[in-house]
């Protein structure tokens, strides 16, 4: 049995009952965390000192394209309708190779470990079946939890997308759950939907079917625009087709447009919102949908989304999120010939986004989350003896706005070390990188973007 214990840190578990401990410790076997308290006797365990640190749960990047690491930097003034359609989906995306999914997966991963984040949502366009297993290698090699998700391919912009009829690779889709996810603990398997807004009823229906038989999570890109009606016919459609097929196993990339009625129902019935404030921002998706998650009971997670545009740091999007609806519900107060006379959601509300309702919307709240006995142990532990974090008075406001993935300095996936001491264990990091940048080279240079 391997047996690891963190001694005396301060411990934000982010269960309410085990709650916050100073000098606590958590004791992990084989990967489970067993029990949390103070002064454990164990004996045979390594020790990870965690004294001036905080502990806290991984963060759960609920929505990324992980592929797109090595073309990072070049969607930061890219529109969603205007240039990341046409450049990303009608053109990069084609012109990957099944290493390059690979390295793009890899690095993108590895990016994720080192931020604090543990488990992501990996929302892949894979060409073919090769494609597939390459990004999913990548996954295994880095060390990440994640549920792949197996999304149309990005050979064929026309074929796959808006009004398509031509369903998800079933054949493929089945071959690489069973050759490489369905007997591996740390990895799941997601759907990605076109959805109605991409694609038409029939084959949308049809793909949630397919996510069904297979006991996959559905994420569908939606509400993420504002089609023109000449494009689109009647418009706003809410959830369209899939408005009775809504299911805590159907989860919603964006939503900015959807009523808050529509949204009211989807709450209802369990489906789950993934929110990605900082490139809805830029790219004109629209006001995130967090306001009317909240108003209807939810709540929402956080996610990424595409690392071509953002840094695939988590703990931004965490207080960007937080800051942008605190900001909309100032406005709507001062509006109301008020002061504000006190702020909305909270920084243990955006924290708990960023990680236990993360899990909860890929169906892994039993598994992660929160730092609790039976749960599997994916921990970060976050300084709070460097100059810029000291000397934290509150460690929930420590790891929410005064920490940075540098002050990240132990991560652990599955009760496994990736992250000591500020540097990633995995020696990829180093063996792979000239393939990485040589990856994204070519990419840029054959898709002809111009930067
Ligand atoms: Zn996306």
């Amino acid at each position: 049995m391997s047996r690891t214990i963190i001694r005396n840190g301060t411990v934000v578990s982010l269960d309410p009952e085990v709650g916050q401990l100073d000098d606590g410790d958590v004791l992990v076997e084989d990967g489970e965390i067993v029990e949390i308290g103070r002064g454990l006797t164990v004996s045979g365990a390594e020790e990870i000192d965690a004294s001036n640190h905080v502990v806290l749960p991984g963060f759960v990047d609920s929505h990324i394209h992980l592929a797109q690491t090595q073309v990072r930097g070049i969607a930061g003034d890219w529109s969603l309708m205007g240039e990341y359609f046409d450049h990303m989906l009608g053109n990069i995306t084609g012109l990957y190779r099944p290493e390059d999914m690979y390295l793009g997966g890899l690095f993108g991963a590895l990016e994720k470990l080192a931020t604090g984040t543990t488990t992501a949502l990996d929302w892949s366009y894979p060409n073919s079946l090769e494609h597939g297993e390459r990004a999913v290698d990548a996954l295994n090699d880095a060390g990440l939890r994640a549920v792949y998700t197996y999304g149309p391919p990005g050979d064929d912009a026309a074929k796959w997308w808006f009004e398509s009829d031509v369903g998800l690779p079933e054949g493929n889709v089945r071959e690489l759950y069973d050759e490489k996810i369905r007997d591996d603990d740390r990895l799941s398997l997601a759907l990605g939907l076109r959805g109605p807004d991409f694609c038409v009823d029939e084959t949308a229906l049809a793909d949630l079917e397919l996510a069904r038989e297979l006991d996959a999570l559905a994420t569908i890109h939606m509400g993420a625009a504002l089609w023109p009606s000449s494009v689109y016919g009647e418009g706003y459609q809410g959830f369209g087709c899939l408005e009775d097929e809504l299911g805590p196993d159907v989860n919603v990339a964006h939503g900015n447009h959807f009523s808050q009625e529509d949204v009211q129902h989807a709450v209802d019935a369990g489906a789950s919102f993934s929110s990605t404030p900082e490139v809805e921002m830029q790219m004109g998706h629209g006001i995130p949908v967090t306001d009317k998650v909240i108003e209807a009971g939810g709540r929402p997670t956080w996610g990424v989304d595409v690392c071509s545009s953002v840094s695939g740091d988590m703990g931004s999007q965490m207080r960007i999120g937080l800051q942008l609806q605190r900001m909309f519900d100032n406005q709507e107060v001062l509006e109301g010939d008020k002061e504000v006379s006190e702020v909305s959601i909270s920084c243990r509300d955006t924290l708990e986004m960023a990680t236990v309702e993360g899990a909860r919307a890929l169906g892994l709240e039993d598994e992660i989350g929160t730092l609790t006995p039976g749960k599997r142990a994916d921990i970060q532990l976050i300084r709070t003896d460097d100059f810029m974090t000291a000397p934290n008075h509150s460690p929930v406001q420590t790891v929410v706005f005064q920490s940075d993935p540098s002050h990240i300095d132990t991560v652990l996936v599955d009760g496994e070390v990736v992250k000591r001491d500020g540097e990633l264990t995995n020696p990829a990091v180093t063996e792979e990188f000239d393939r990485f940048v040589q990856s994204g080279r070519r990419l840029i240079d054959e898709a002809g973007i111009d930067l």
